[in-house]
């Protein structure tokens, strides 16, 4: 197969010698090998489909397939792959200026739209604008005019995806944005949500705003528990206001029945009584508030709510 008795074709072909050459025809770095049982193996250009031997010094190469319309005859032999682009383009440049047009055969017209299809793939191989140039310029049948039209549709082509990326990394720049904004926001409000609230100890909501609208209330001296001796002098459950108000202390206006008893609720502190025989509850505002319970008979003093049971202990 080879003509020149200096080079040898490598019959194995090392998988690292794909990246080392180029195809001698376009001048594609993308090569695959193609191992061959009854001869030395080939490299395959993946862009024009030309089939090349490799001399035993990895550097010569020796044509045994190539795409139709290329001057063969110019391109026999042992040869350097950048030598050989260069001699076939010598020959199709004669060719165009119609000189030798019967001695080469007239190369077939490429359409355009191949070659900026192939210019797009090459330049998205990783090949720079000179590369794809050198590239194109070598296809046979390709007219400068075409070259430059195809390397211009690359130049058009990388402009709109400069542009996409630019907004692509606008878009991201705003999406996390948005994120740290949200982060912010849910370590507040998780911060909110693991300060103490009164709400999870079940106290009624009046007691509940009046702790949020005056948080001094927290300061408010303790109810002072004052117990006296029982002596069997039970009191029976008062009827109406008035009458709580009566057994109880307080203002009439302060005190309403319940289902157990009645409650007492005052912005003003105050001292009540609380009978032999029945219950209260108030609550004491500490860092989580919660309810104390006394039994009667006692004098509670600073009461602002409390709950008394007619019943007795629950
Ligand atoms: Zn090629």
């Amino acid at each position: 197969m080879a003509a020149d008795p200096k080079f040898e074709p490598q019959s194995t072909i090392p998988q690292d010698w794909v990246f080392s050459t180029s195809c001698p025809v376009c001048g594609c770095a993308s090569l695959s090998i193609k191992r061959l049982v009854s001869g030395p193996d080939e490299l395959v250009c993946e862009s024009c489909g030309t089939c090349f031997e490799v001399a035993q010094d990895g550097r010569h190469v020796h044509l045994v397939s190539f795409p139709p319309g290329l001057p063969g005859e110019t391109v026999k032999g042992w040869s350097l792959p950048d030598q050989m682009r260069a001699e076939m383009r010598k020959s199709i440049r004669r060719v165009e200026d119609g000189r030798v047009v019967r001695s080469v055969g007239l190369p077939k017209p490429v359409a355009t739209e191949d070659l900026v299809l192939r210019a797009r793939k090459l330049y998205s191989l990783g090949n720079s604008r000179e590369r794809v140039r050198g590239i194109l310029e070598g296809i046979p049948g390709a007219t400068p005019t075409q070259v430059e039209q195809a390397l211009a549709e690359i130049g058009a082509h990388e402009q709109g995806r400069r542009a996409a990326l630019f907004w692509i990394a606008i878009a991201l720049m705003l999406i996390l944005v948005v994120l740290i904004g949200l982060t912010v926001a849910l370590g507040m409000r998780q911060q909110a949500l693991s300060t103490p609230q009164p709400q999870q100890t079940g106290l009624p909501s009046s007691i509940l705003s009046l702790v949020g609208s005056n948080s001094g209330l927290l300061n408010l001296p303790q109810v002072k528990v004052t117990r006296h001796e029982a002596n069997g002098k039970k009191s029976a459950c008062p009827s109406q206001p008035s009458n709580a108000a009566h057994l109880f202390g307080g203002e009439e206006g302060k005190w309403s029945i319940t289902a157990f008893g009645w409650t007492f609720f005052s912005s003003k502190a105050e001292t009540l009584y609380l009978p032999e025989g029945m219950s209260g509850e108030y609550p004491v505002f500490k860092e989580n508030p919660v309810w104390e319970r006394v039994a009667g008979p006692a004098t509670l003093e600073n009461v602002i709510y409390l709950n008394i049971s007619c019943g007795g202990p629950k």
